[in-house]
């Protein structure tokens, strides 16, 4: 069994989603994970905003515009009226659902979960019914009778491998399954879902748990770059990642794979490949345990918008459980570090969100004196350290001799060397290393 996951834009307009048809049509079994159409989910957020704001009047604007989009979609997808009429009356069903919801007295966290899940819903089905008209037999299997979270939002790998072989089995002589992506039940039974971005975590979860062959990720860019195009010339597609490698590039900013991707897939040993619909025929990204690819530099990558904290306490010197009481500050709101540095009487480190800003450096000053540094970013390299030439960490250095560094992380894990840099030097940074490290 391999598992194909489409993001939005490879199912955003009909012409792309016949040739994702296409694609699939073969020998192998496959179960395939849709995203919503491109930019529907956003849609969908607003109507839920505007729901919570008692705002009917966007609210059901945003609605009709999402229906028609929906109608002409079907329209130029489908020959066959029959289809037509078919999706017609599933999108009218799904639509009457969201306006009843977003007019209910008591809007709240339920009714916005299920109106987030109609642009999968939508989305599976439109292609489940063109798969119809075109005699490819498939099955549409519905995500919310197999995917499932608990009460932490932890996937339950046990209660999904057994509901979806229940489903496939419902569904005997099939070697093709439509599924659609992010959306899942939660501890309580209701819809709710992965977050966003999630449908790479819905595939990489269902290849988990069919101990699948492979897990295909089709997007439209070809995989993982070695440094990020929008700031560099001449980059290209790395072949192969470690699972190791491909989880720091994930979050630094590579937005081609949601972060949680990688570990259901390493936990049973799936290659994962990142590949793009517009050149299906390019060899992508292979995300994978490799052996063959020890001692390279495989990529530079770079995250905006960090804040950097530093905490100078001469409390701090030869004292134990001062860190742990700063983590404590930062738990409290709910706020994860990043990076970290420390010397004997200060400690560094930086974060992503700003929302508890003010309250964590308030309370930080009970420790000692507080700087905060914004507009950073995070440069980071990632690779094979460890067995790289020794003199690998001194050419990244070396590279950037003009560049002001204000934090260093290494040895965190043998794939990465993290700087802090203020942002308006990333793009020299970048540059800088591209020339030395390729
Ligand atoms: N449709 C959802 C989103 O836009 C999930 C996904 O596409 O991965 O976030
Ligand atoms: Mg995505």
């Amino acid at each position: 069994m391999k598992i194909y996951k489409f993001g939005g834009t490879s199912v955003g307009k009909p012409e792309r989603m016949k040739s994702i048809a296409q694609l699939i049509d073969g020998e192998d079994n496959k179960v395939v994970v849709l995203s919503a159409l491109s930019g529907v989910t956003n849609a969908l957020v607003r109507i839920c905003e505007a729901s919570q704001q008692k705002s009917p009047k966007t609210a059901a604007e945003e609605i009709d515009a999402l229906k028609k989009h929906h109608l002409n979609f079907i329209e130029e997808l489908y020959n066959n009226p029959e289809s037509l009429k078919k999706a017609f009356e599933y999108i009218d069903k799904q639509f009457a659902l969201v306006s009843t919801l977003s007019l209910s007295e008591k809007f709240g966290d339920k009714e916005e979960k299920i109106i987030l899940a109609q642009g999968e819903l939508l989305s599976t089905f439109i292609f489940y019914t063109y798969l119809e008209e075109i005699g490819l037999s498939a099955a549409l299997i519905s995500a919310l009778d197999f995917m499932k979270i608990n009460a932490q939002e932890e996937p339950v790998l046990k209660y999904i491998e057994h509901n979806l072989m229940e489903a496939l089995g419902r569904n005997p002589g099939k070697k093709l399954y439509i599924t659609q992506g992010y959306i899942c039940r939660n501890a309580i039974g209701d819809i709710d879902n992965l977050k966003r971005g999630g449908s790479d975590y819905t595939a990489s979860l269902l290849g988990a748990a069919l101990r699948a062959e492979e897990i295909q990720i089709w997007t439209d860019i070809d995989g993982m770059h070695n440094n990020d195009p929008r700031f560099v010339e001449g980059t290209f597609s790395i072949a192969e990642l470690s699972f190791d490698e491909a989880a720091e590039l994930a979050y630094f900013g590579a937005k081609i794979l949601h972060p949680a991707t990688i570990h259901p897939a390493k936990q049973y040993n799936i290659p994962v490949k990142l590949l793009n619909t517009m050149k299906p025929e390019a060899r992508g990204t292979t995300i994978c345990n490799s052996n063959d690819s020890h001692g390279s530099i495989k990529s530079i990558a770079a995250k905006d918008g960090i804040i950097a904290i530093k905490i100078k306490s001469s409390r701090m010197l030869m004292a134990y459980g001062f860190l742990r009481r700063v983590f404590e500050v930062f738990e409290k709101y709910k706020t994860p570090i990043d990076m970290i540095t420390t010397s004997e009487v200060a400690v560094s480190l930086t974060i992503d969100n700003l929302i508890h800003l003010d309250e964590i450096v308030m309370e930080l000053q009970d420790f000692g004196t507080v700087e905060v540094d914004k507009d950073m970013s995070i440069v980071c390299v990632v690779g094979d350290f460890v067995s790289e030439k020794q003199d690998m960490s001194f050419k990244v250095f070396d590279a950037l001799k003009k560049i002001p560094i204000r934090m260093i992380s290494f040895g965190g894990s043998r794939h990465n060397i993290s700087l802090l840099i203020s942002t308006p030097y990333k793009k020299e940074a970048l540059n800088l290393l591209n020339e030395r490290l390729f």
